[in-house]
């Protein structure tokens, strides 16, 4: 019997069958408009087929020009584009695998001059106001997405995923929120219900009986106006008349305020909400949202949650994930973290998407690791996250490796991230790369700095050795009140109620959730989470937001967060979960002072002086998360010698770096 019986029951559908419950979920890369990108994601698509995911989704293609989520041509509506796209659906065919494109028409979502929507009506996350739709341009929008399905047929692909979900096009005519129009199109929740209906039912009648229609429905809106649980299930039994093959959910809006896939979000956190729809329809149903390991995927369908699992970043991180999975083995598989970093951050600022603990993600074509055909012998100084990517491949790759690292445990700076609230996943990165060195021969000495004269045998020696906290000249650093950030992360010492912390970077806003953590105990498990956040389960509340709105938060401690710059708090976390972080501070009365001055730490506290009024803040303890400073134990100029990570460079160091450069560097040793 497989580890995972039910993850790999085959799927019966209209004329196909899928060999098991793996979707690989839609994902923005990136790649889309670029030049060589429809290579690339073949590629990309190509090496998560062969990974074992029964079906793929693509990221999202407009049917026509008002539709484009950005300024850069992603469509489907020509010819030429089912062309282009042919190299796709047939790399992943030669694989033995299936895909299906997502059709998607932004809305109101769009980031460019000619947006759309119901109703004309804002954003808060865009701030263009969208131009009223005309009823006649509603029915040329569904004659686009049907043409979009069929030159998809066309291009070789299996199907296609209507993207219903997240605050897109279809779900602005859904929600009262975005839709108060009067005609056909709004009102009653059939008219509301009309765009969605006659697309897949168009696309049914146009396309052939085993093509694939997926229908991505919002199965929670998590904003005001959205639609009810109840209204939620009526659309999905429309959707099922309508001839959909299947239903993938998704989760909240883009504006809701209500995390839905950051690290925040429990494992499988909202599979609830999937399943009242599952059991009101007779198609299978898709699980999506935090589904990053076997053991969540198998247990929600064993539970009856859904038919299927979806699985987007968790790809990214694992292109293996569904083989290693079937075969039990669990300790291969890398797992998504849901730090966004790699992915969805650099969407955001457009960047192909990558992934912090696979940094060949995204790269099937630049990042190759062939095998050595000069084994040599290869130091590695650090097993941080530097350390650890660099010894893994360049073991993989058939040299003979030595990781050298001073500390009892690998992990480096993850061992600090790990203790952080929501970030408990970066144990799995730690867990998986120690397992990944040991199946790849490498020599791990532990408790083992590394001596220059041990170092002489080598021929190639990596200084992987990280970084250091930055002590800040300020009068009274040495006073008993002050610690560093390692040594309360690292549980050496405990805070007092009122706390300081010099710092607001990504880990200044990190220590103060790690001390408010400890006082509130929240947002761990699925039922906390919704109590935490505002989210209810009774079917008859629109956008399933609770009446009394987010929970009230309590802390033991004081917290006043410092910084010398005036730009805004929390500019430099990331891109999708910055405001997660922001939130949750504010909810706790965390105050902020920027543009602050140090003076000196005394007895009464730390003193500062804020536009030009001197003031002292009472500080039972003040914590420096000041930044850091490169730890480079040796200095040799010489071609066998190279740093990479944090021994490089200190400044903007995130694992994400440190990760891609230990990968680069391992590929040209
Ligand atoms: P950081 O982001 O560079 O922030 C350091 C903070 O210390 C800033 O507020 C800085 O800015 C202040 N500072 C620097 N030198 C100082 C001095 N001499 N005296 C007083 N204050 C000083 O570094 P970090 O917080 O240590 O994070 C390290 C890296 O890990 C960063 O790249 C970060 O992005 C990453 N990280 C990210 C996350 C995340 O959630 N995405 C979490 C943890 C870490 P001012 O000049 O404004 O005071
Ligand atoms: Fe997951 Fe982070 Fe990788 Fe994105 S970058 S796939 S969130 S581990």
């Amino acid at each position: 019997m497989p580890a995972y019986p039910h993850l790999f029951r085959p799927l019966e559908l209209p004329g196909v069958t899928l060999p098991n419950r793996i979707l690989m979920g839609s994902m923005h890369t990136g790649l889309e408009a670029r030049p060589d990108g429809m290579t690339r994601l073949a590629a990309f698509y190509a090496e998560r087929a062969r990974g074992g995911a029964a079906l793929i989704v693509t990221g999202g293609f407009s049917p026509n020009d008002a539709g484009e989520l950005g300024p850069h041509r992603v469509q489907m509506s020509s010819e030429a584009d089912a062309q282009r796209h042919r190299v796709i659906p047939q790399a992943v065919h030669d694989t033995g695998g299936r895909i299906v494109l997502q059709v998607l028409h932004s809305g109101r979502y769009g980031f460019h001059q000619n947006i759309v929507a119901p109703s004309p009506l804002k954003s808060g996350i865009n701030p263009q106001v969208p131009r009223e739709m005309a009823a006649d341009e509603i029915k040329q929008t569904i004659v686009d997405f049907v043409r979009a399905a069929v030159l998809a047929q066309t291009a070789g692909y299996d199907g296609v995923e209507v993207m219903a979900s997240e605050g897109y096009l279809i779900t602005q005519f859904l929600a009262p929120r975005t839709n108060q129009r009067q005609d056909d199109w709004g009102g009653s929740l059939e008219n509301r219900m009309r765009l969605a209906c006659e697309i897949v039912r168009q696309i049914r009648t146009a396309t052939a009986p085993q093509f694939i229609i997926i229908y991505r429905i919002s199965a929670l809106d998590l904003v005001e106006g959205g639609l009810s649980g109840a209204e939620t299930v009526q659309l999905a039994q429309a959707i099922e008349r309508a001839g959909a093959t299947l239903i993938n959910t998704g989760i909240g809006w883009h504006e809701a305020r209500i995390p839905t896939i950051a690290q925040a979000v429990p494992r499988a956190g909202f599979s609830w909400a999937t399943r009242r729809i599952k059991e009101c329809v007779k198609i299978p149903v898709i699980a999506s949202n935090r589904i990053n390991a076997p053991e969540s995927a198998e247990e929600l369908l064993a539970r009856g949650d859904a038919d299927m699992v979806s699985l987007a970043r968790a790809m990214l991180s694992d292109a293996e994930f569904a083989n290693k999975a079937k075969a039990g083995d669990r300790a291969g598989i890398n797992i998504c973290i849901a730090c966004n970093q790699a992915c969805l951050d650099h969407y955001f600022i457009g960047q192909p998407a990558s992934c912090v603990v696979n940094p060949r993600a995204g790269r099937e074509t630049t990042l190759l690791f062939k095998k050595t055909l000069t084994r040599k012998k290869i130091a590695i100084v650090g097993g941080g996250p530097a350390g650890l990517s660099c010894a893994a491949l360049a073991a993989e790759r058939g040299h003979e490796v030595v990781l050298f690292e001073k500390a009892a445990q690998l992990g480096g700076q993850f061992n600090l991230a790990k203790r952080i609230p929501g970030k408990q996943e970066f144990a799995e990165s730690v867990a998986y790369y120690a397992e990944r060195l040991r199946r790849a021969g490498v020599k791990v000495l532990l408790n083992h700095p590394a001596s220059a004269l041990e170092l002489e045998r080598f021929d190639e020696v990596v200084l992987a050795s990280g970084v250091e906290p930055r002590k800040p000249a300020i009068p009274g650093i040495d006073h008993q009140s002050v610690v560093s950030y390692v040594d309360l992360l690292s549980g050496r010492v405990r805070a007092g109620n009122k706390v300081v912390i010099i710092g607001a970077g990504g880990i200044g806003f990190d220590v103060a959730l790690y001390l408010l953590e400890r006082s509130s105990r929240a947002a761990l498990e699925a039922v906390e989470f919704n109590r935490h956040w505002g989210i209810t389960q009774d079917l008859a509340v629109a956008g399933g937001l609770a009446s009394g709105g987010m929970e009230q938060a309590h802390s033991e401690f004081q917290i006043t967060m410092l910084k010398r710059s005036a730009t805004p708090f929390g500019n430099t976390l990331g891109r999708t979960t910055g405001w997660v972080h922001r939130t949750e501070l504010a909810r706790h009365g965390v105050r902020m002072l920027k543009a602050v001055q140090f003076l000196k730490i005394d007895d009464a506290g730390v003193h500062i002086a804020v536009d030009g009024k001197e003031l002292c803040l009472q500080a039972d303890t003040t914590v420096v998360c000041a930044g850091q400073d490169s730890v480079r134990p040796f200095s040799r100029e010489s071609t066998n010698f190279h740093s990479i990570g944090g021994a490089k460079e200190a400044v903007e160091l995130d694992a994400k770096r440190a990760m891609l450069e230990g990968a680069e560097l391992a590929a040209r040793l």
